[in-house]
């Protein structure tokens, strides 16, 4: 498979196109980013990368982080986080807060912004200086030290985060919060801060494709049934509310977030990483969409 051509033949195709959509403005920050950015990175499990466009521009990957708070949190604590959370689309938007009032505080899955704020939560219960510990899990996986929160991105959030301090709140008032509101959500908007490039994204990804091992040295970071299940909640519920036109267009595992990232995983195969900031009317991607789809179709390989 010439994975170059195909992806540099995809891209040249959709930069022709319109462009349509909009940039996140709910976060200052992201509103000033250009929008006319496009990048796209596929690692595969024998760690060859190809890549096409601004690959190597750095970006703020905002909700893709959670699958790695998710992960971190499996590892140290194992089947017991489910007591807390659940692993079911919510069919409702990524901040939501209906839900919780009928299901008492116990958030559907850990990919919506409740569930990722009670996962930030087990992870200050479980380690000593969660945003130190979890930012050295994420450079360990990545190969990469200088990854970084990004203050001004946290400082933006912050300032406008009105509907996440809702929701953490809420969420407490059932006892499913333990430690302090404030602190658990610095954690969160510290942990959507995360900037990297398509090309660290679909490396850092890569052993979700490698079933659960990182490649570059080979370590374990999951189990064969953890890295399963955290690619079944990828593929239901990483799109947000379009997570089932994801797998019917795109078939594969993928999370995105509001910063225009989409990284989706081919189990066995590769991770590939799209960006591009201008954002459909569900809060994806549009570009990255139309070029995961693109890209399965023409390439004939999705895991349906
Ligand atoms: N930090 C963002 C928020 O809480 C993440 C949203 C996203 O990327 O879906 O609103």
């Amino acid at each position: 498979m010439n994975y170059q051509k195909i992806l540099e033949t995809i891209y040249s195709q959709i930069k022709e196109g319109e462009n349509q959509g909009a940039t996140a403005t709910y976060i200052p920050e992201l509103s000033k980013v250009d929008p006319e950015k496009f990048g796209v990175n596929l690692t595969t499990v024998n760690n060859q990368s190809f890549g096409v466009g601004d690959t190597r521009d750095k970006f703020s990957i905002q909700s893709i982080a959670k699958v790695l708070t998710l992960c971190l949190a499996y590892q140290l604590r194992g089947e017991s986080i489910w007591k807390r959370l659940g692993y079911e689309p919510s069919g409702t938007a990524f901040n939501s807060l209906v839900q919780l009032e009928s299901d008492q505080g116990i958030p559907r899955n850990p990919l919506i912004n409740a569930g990722a704020l009670v996962i930030c939560d087990i992870l200050m219960s479980a380690l000593g200086d969660a945003r130190e510990e979890f930012l050295q899990f994420v450079r360990d996986i990545a190969g990469n030290a200088s990854i970084s929160y990004s203050e001004h991105i946290v400082e933006s959030e912050k300032s406008a985060g009105f509907v996440n301090i809702a929701l953490c709140n809420y969420i407490k008032s059932f006892g499913n919060i333990h430690n302090d509101c404030d602190d658990v959500l610095d954690f969160y908007f510290k942990m959507c801060s995360i900037e990297l490039t398509c090309e660290e994204l679909s490396q850092t990804f890569l052993f979700l494709a490698n079933g659960g091992r990182k490649t570059l040295p080979s370590k374990p970071l999951l189990t064969p049934s953890q890295v399963k299940r955290t690619n079944a909640i990828m593929q239901t519920c990483g799109l947000y509310d379009e997570s089932g036109d994801f797998a019917f267009r795109v078939g594969l595992p993928g999370k995105s977030g509001v910063g225009g990232g989409i990284v989706a995983v081919y189990p066995g195969h590769y991770c590939i990483a799209v960006w591009s900031p201008k954002l459909n009317k569900k809060g994806n991607s549009y570009r990255g969409m139309k070029f995961l789809e693109e890209f399965t179709t023409l390439t004939e390989m999705s895991i349906f």
